[in-house]
């Protein structure tokens, strides 16, 4: 049976699951790149890469690419969305060597994982993902001010995207 400090913590855990901050006090996550490419990778099947307008030009200008062949060669229209294309076993077009090749213009939901809302909902949700990614629950902390500064750019990130 929980004693009473048990008890205070579990009721401040539900508390801030109800307000939908329970990250509040930071999470543990440090990305294993170069060593991990798991979220690049095809590893899960078929996954989306979104990418808004401002992003495929700064992409297209890394790759030295007229925008419209850029988009012929890289780009898939999903509905009213864009998204990278993918190698025919699900990797990311860009993972090259274990690592992203256009690393420094990477799109937004690329520099936010795994801070996305649908992971980012519950602790269950966080702890789910962390079977897909290693660096959840590894050695360093990301202080909850951080975690939600990532949400916001993440959600902005697909709000541009049409993909909320
Ligand atoms: S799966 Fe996690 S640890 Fe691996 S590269 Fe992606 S963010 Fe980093
Ligand atoms: S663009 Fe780069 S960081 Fe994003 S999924 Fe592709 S390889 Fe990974």
């Amino acid at each position: 049976m929980a004693d009473g400090k048990d008890k205070a913590e579990a009721a401040e855990l539900l508390r801030r699951k109800r307000a939908g901050n329970w990250y509040a006090d930071g999470v543990k996550f440090r990305c294993l790149a170069p060593e991990c490419s798991d979220c690049c990778s095809g590893k899960r099947g078929e996954g989306y890469v979104w990418v808004n307008a401002d992003e495929m030009e700064a992409i297209a200008g890394y790759l030295g690419l007229e925008f419209d062949k850029f988009t012929r060669t890289f780009i898939r229209q999903i509905e009213w969305s864009f998204s990278l294309i993918e190698k025919p076993n699900h990797d990311c077009i860009f993972l090259k060597d274990g690592g992203c090749s256009i690393y420094e213009v990477r799109p937004t939901q690329c520099r936010t994982y795994p801070f996305w809302p649908d992971i980012m909902r519950a602790p269950e949700t966080w702890k789910r993902e962390g079977e897909q990614c290693p660096g959840i629950g590894a050695d360093a902390h990301v202080d909850g001010a951080e975690v939600e500064r990532q949400l916001e750019t993440d959600i902005e990130g697909r709000r541009r995207n049409s993909v909320e």
